[in-house]
């Protein structure tokens, strides 16, 4: 495990060397709360930089100065917001939410419904765009890199990813330092550290979203059945990992 932890930080001090300003997209899934703890506990550079020459570039290269940020659409689960509370409250590093914007919202639950995105792939598409691509892009705005905890195993969607490569949709670079990870090490991880989680996970949730999109899985199933469980596989990406952006429908 040790390993595996020191090529995560790794991933991530290559991050901030060399695409400072870095944030880290956390989802408050079970890897990224893996990645939230790492970042958290890692030590300040020893000894502190003094003013003058090289600080800047010793301090660039802190870890600690990846922000960290998440999305609220609006819609999720109660037990995801008891999780920012929490995180909010155990870990030092500040965890800045980002909402989207309510003019948007407006128009999408005007033309759509307030569940219109059970309508279409399209319609579901156009909402996560409203509540989670656009919020994504201003919160990206003036970074050069972003980490995400996407692992190759979660979905057929992301078997070609790369622990680093250029994101064209959203011009940067993107890190997804968990990679390799299997779910067996995320719960290791996560139960060797006490860290916080998701209840939800409990109740057979493995992998979460927005309330009305995510259904518990029964044993055997793909740990992404619940989510968008009416859609094909290969549809099931929100917009925020995909080679294109969804366009979306305005009013
Ligand atoms: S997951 Fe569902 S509710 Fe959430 S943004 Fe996407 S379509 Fe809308």
């Amino acid at each position: 495990m040790q390993e595996k932890i020191d090529q995560v930080i790794e991933v991530l001090q290559q991050a901030v060397r060399g695409y400072s300003p870095v944030c880290f997209a956390n989802s408050l899934g079970a890897e990224d709360m893996v990645l939230t703890d790492i970042i958290a506990k890692l030590p300040l550079p020893n000894p502190l930089p003094q003013a003058g020459e090289g600080a800047n570039d010793t301090l660039r290269e802190s870890l600690h100065s990846i922000e960290m940020f998440s999305l609220d659409t609006g819609r999720l689960p109660q037990p995801t917001y008891d999780l920012i509370q929490e995180v909010g409250e155990r870990y030092s590093v500040p965890l800045k939410v980002y909402f989207p914007d309510s003019d948007a919202v407006e128009r999408y639950v005007a033309q759509n419904g307030v569940n219109g995105f059970y309508g279409s792939v399209d319609a579901r598409k156009s909402c996560c765009f409203v509540r989670k691509v656009e919020p994504l892009r201003r919160a990206l705005r003036g970074k050069k890199a972003w980490v995400t905890g996407l692992r190759r195993d979660q979905a057929v969607t992301r078997g070609s990813l790369e622990v680093s490569a250029y994101d064209a949709d959203f011009g940067l670079q993107k890190f997804n330092p968990l990679l390799e990870w299997s779910n067996k090490d995320v719960w290791a991880y996560i139960r060797q550290n006490n860290v916080p989680y998701n209840k939800l996970h409990d109740q057979f949730y493995p992998s979460l979203g927005c309330a009305p999109c995510t259904r518990s899985i029964t044993p055997g199933e793909d740990i992404r059945a619940g989510r968008w469980w009416w859609e094909n596989p290969e549809d099931k990406e929100c917009g925020l990992h995909v080679a294109k952006p969804t366009l979306l429908k305005r009013a």
